[in-house]
């Protein structure tokens, strides 16, 4: 079937397209908690009535990740993927819309998932339900997956799906929102460090001439932690391209002084500190935990070797690391052929081309990367209501995302014409 043909397989029936996603942004699939029953019925039924093959997967029994696949066994497998799970809503008061109306106004779907992911993800199901409808044959196979818990770090859903073999494939196309013309290739790591300080009780009274305090000893690291931000990451000139535009964007996007450059270098926090047990004594014990992000070229033993340094260089005893999280940067090509195809089509879609990106947060993606599997994000988005209020997305970039999903599928398993 030409590209033509393909998209308006789609404009016919744009309607169900948004009525699906109101649908399922009326469904509250809050994670935490995480109670997603009525979720996965509801996706298990719209799967049933389109006569697509699905299963449930579980990691843990309140963890269902469905996968459904249409297509045939020989040839190559494209993978889609999307969570169905939405962060909370926070503050209601501060929201100028029920967060779970699923209401269309003034172009807009309203609601609380509308761009973080449900109307990507119902693009995906969508052009499933229509690719199996018009019977359009494919020469591999598409294999959906639909975790429960990425907001919650996904251990359950994408990182088992991948590690216990259940998906695998070609390449992978995740529809987290990234805005019409933009696409995400890659993405910053991570490493949780705690400090912890022990020392030598005594009456408060006699300091600094009896004890030892714990946190003035891990103060004197924790003032030179910040010289993390120092490491200097190794990236080849492709990258460098790729950086040089995620910098330009996360400058527009940000809105912060020196944003920019939250890309290009480890950004350090120091998100907790405790210590001590009464003013009058002298602590014998604090602890501070550390959020670092790394950037696409440096790594967690990097990152590691650094602290060694600073450590030695603050010349106290009593300190010790360790890292409660860590994970790798990592990143897709801009020139596979997953990111071609779909620059292709939003280049034909909105006339003009697609941003190739990375992202300072991280998602499921890294799981398939890590994987070895080529993966980009693409999927429709008003980025400002994202993890905040009145979240809502753009009605036209919906129906053109699930335009340019179809084609995508459709070229890269049957070759582009
Ligand atoms: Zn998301």
């Amino acid at each position: 079937m030409k590209h033509e043909e393909l998209r308006s397989l789609v404009e016919n029936r744009k309607e169900e397209l948004i009525q699906l996603c109101c649908e399922m942004i009326r469904i509250p699939s809050v994670n935490p908690p995480g109670e997603m029953d009525e979720m996965i019925s509801y996706l298990c039924a719209y799967l049933e009535k389109h006569g697509i093959q699905y299963e449930i997967k579980k990691g843990k029994e309140t963890a269902p990740n469905i996968i459904a696949r249409i297509g045939q066994k020989d040839g190559r497998v494209l993978l889609l993927n999307g969570h169905c799970d939405v962060v909370p809503v926070g503050n209601l008061e501060k929201w100028d819309f029920d967060p779970f109306c699923g209401e269309v106004r003034g172009g807009k779907i309203l609601g609380r998932g509308t761009s973080d992911m449900k109307t990507g993800l119902a693009g995906l199901l969508f052009v499933m339900g229509l690719l199996a409808d018009n019977q359009v044959a494919l020469d591999g196979e598409v294999v959906l997956s639909i975790v429960p818990d990425e907001e919650v770090s996904g251990q359950f859903g994408t990182k088992w799906l991948v590690e216990n073999g259940v998906i695998h494939g070609d390449a992978c196309l995740i529809a987290e929102p990234t805005g019409s013309l933009n696409c995400e290739i890659g993405q910053k790591g991570c490493c949780w460090l705690k400090l912890t300080a022990s020392g030598e009780p005594a009456h408060g009274s006699l300091a600094p001439f009896a004890g030892e305090n714990a946190i003035n000893r891990l103060l004197k690291v924790l003032n030179r932690i910040d010289t993390i931000r120092d490491i200097a990451p190794r990236y080849d000139d492709d990258t460098a391209i790729v950086m040089e535009k995620s910098r330009d964007m996360a400058k527009k996007l940000i809105q912060a002084k020196g944003a920019q450059h939250v890309l290009n270098h480890c950004t350090v926090n120091l998100g907790k500190i405790s210590g001590g047990t009464k003013v009058n004594m002298v602590p014998d014990y604090a602890e501070a935990e550390i959020d670092i992000r790394l950037p696409i070229g440096v790594t967690c033993e990097m990152v590691e070797e650094q602290v060694i340094r600073i450590l030695k260089e603050s010349e106290v005893t009593g300190v010790t690391y360790s890292f409660c999280w860590q994970s790798e940067p990592n990143s897709t090509s801009a020139k596979e052929e997953i990111v071609e195809i779909v620059a292709g089509h939003v280049a034909d879609i909105w006339g003009e081309p697609l941003a190739r990106t990375y992202q300072w947060a991280s998602s499921d993606a890294r799981f398939f990367r890590y994987a070895g599997i080529p993966t980009l994000q693409y999927g429709p988005a008003n980025l400002e209501g994202i993890h905040a209020y009145n979240e809502t997305v753009d009605v036209q970039d919906v129906i053109n995302a699930a335009k340019i999903y179809i084609c995508t599928i459709t070229d890269f398993l049957n070759g582009r014409k």
